[in-house]
């Protein structure tokens, strides 16, 4: 049975609409390059010179970094995978060229090998 790709292009588009969305709150989009997210700045306060407040701060810029660097390797994959789409090669793995399951797909629309190759 051939894949229902509008099913999988649906779901890859709302991934990739839900990671934007996220991404946004604590990143900026490079204008010069849109696959690149770049942490907002924190806003540093110039009054406060405490600095178990700043140390606060930048903790919490730290978490927002390593998050963002998380939801833009996803999206990168999300949009990997509607690439794939777009060419033609999408469900199958890249290592074997073999039909990726269709459940793993519904599990992880962006999966780029089977299970065999995914470890
Ligand atoms: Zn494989």
């Amino acid at each position: 049975m051939p894949l229902d790709l509008n099913h999988f292009r649906k779901k890859l588009e709302e991934e990739r609409e839900k990671l934007e969305r996220q991404l946004s709150l604590i990143a900026k989009r490079n204008p010069e390059n849109p696959k690149d997210w770049e942490p907002t700045q924190p806003k540093l306060n110039p009054q406060v010179s405490d600095l178990t407040e700043m140390a606060d701060v930048f903790e919490k810029f730290e978490t927002q970094v390593i998050t963002g660097v998380a939801l833009e390797a996803q999206l990168n994959e999300v949009q990997d995978a509607i690439g794939r789409i777009e060419n033609g090669t999408y469900g199958l793995c890249e290592r074997d060229q073999k039909p990726i399951s269709l459940e793993r797909l519904e599990a992880n629309p962006a999966a780029k090998t089977c299970i065999e190759h995914s470890k």
